[in-house]
């Protein structure tokens, strides 16, 4: 994963200045995209991503600040002449709504569009670099979070130490596997010596509408980044239990028990013009955190 890009941080209802939740993760060049609430696709614009590039959608749960974008994104992709494979993932419902906007404006998609149903906690993709689960959150409807797990990294090739000791080039990989070197002498020399240390792998943890439960922390075993929603102040608290949401107090004591690099709050209620007050309430418990915002670019390297 390279980076992170916050396309939107608000929540139900309007807020001015804030958009409803969408993010895109930066893989390996090509684009995950995770909610899709409405207008995403001026978002895109904005941050100058490229529809093209998104290749995996994942969607939370179909209240319509997480999905509300999508049929709009579609259209433009199709208008746009797409080729590339479209691969979306979400509640089954979000299928029966999305066939029947194509019907009922005729549009046939030009590309291939594979929808995956997502209705327990289960893989979700796997590749040579990374993997993406679904987690269970508790939320008024069903609603799933995502958490994205990179595979450990190729050794770095030190030049320095293989130019020293003749390595050939074709040899590299054998390296960058972890392999020691036999030269013409028939002398071992330890890989440790000819590379350094891989790059950090990370695992990034979405969890959109949640108000956590007792061992919801257990799911989270490994995290790195972990973004929670904190809707409400923790004064809040009766009105978070009602509309099955968290508090950035609760969303700070989960940080402490997963002990992330970096907690990122988001899903503000539309009644905090300020949000600062949410980070304060977070920090005293859990330092390393962040807010959210519009245009907000996390570079998963610099993160320690
Ligand atoms: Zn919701």
């Amino acid at each position: 994963m390279e980076k992170l890009v916050i396309l939107g941080c608000g929540s139900a209802l309007p807020a001015s200045g804030r958009h409803p939740t969408a993010q895109v993760i930066e893989h390996n060049g090509k684009y995950f995209l995770i909610d899709c609430g409405e207008g995403t696709q001026s978002r895109l614009r904005e941050n100058s991503l490229s529809f093209d590039k998104i290749t995996h959608i994942f969607i939370s749960h179909l209240h319509g600040d997480h999905y509300l974008g999508l049929p709009g994104l579609i259209s433009s992709m199709q208008l746009l002449g797409r080729t590339r494979e479209l691969n979306i993932y979400g509640p089954p419902g979000l299928w029966e709504i999305l066939s029947l906007q194509f019907r009922l404006s005729n549009s046939q998609i030009s590309f291939e569009l594979k929808f995956h149903a997502v209705e327990e906690e289960r893989c979700l993709l796997d590749t040579e670099r990374i993997t993406v689960r679904s987690i269970q959150l508790n939320h008024r409807i069903k609603c799933f979070g995502f958490l994205l797990q990179e595979k450990e990294k190729p050794r770095r090739i030190n030049g320095e130490a293989v130019k020293n000791a003749g390595v050939p080039h074709f040899f590299m990989e054998n390296l960058r596997r972890g392999e020691d070197f036999i030269n013409e002498k028939g002398e071992q020399i330890p890989n440790f010596q000819l590379t350094k240390n891989s790059k950090k792998s990370h695992t990034y943890a979405f969890c959109s509408d949640n108000r956590i439960k007792k061992d919801f922390h257990k799911k989270l075993e490994g995290v790195t980044v972990l973004y929670h929603e904190s809707t409400f102040l923790h004064n809040e608290l009766e009105r978070a239990k009602r509309t099955f949401h968290t508090t950035a107090q609760e969303a700070a004591e989960l940080a402490l028990e997963v002990n992330p690099d970096l907690l990122i709050l988001s899903h503000y209620s539309a009644r905090y013009h300020d949000v600062r007050p949410l980070l304060e309430e977070a920090k005293i418990l859990f330092p390393k955190v962040i807010l959210a915002e519009e245009k907000l670019v996390v570079n998963f390297s610099k993160i320690y």
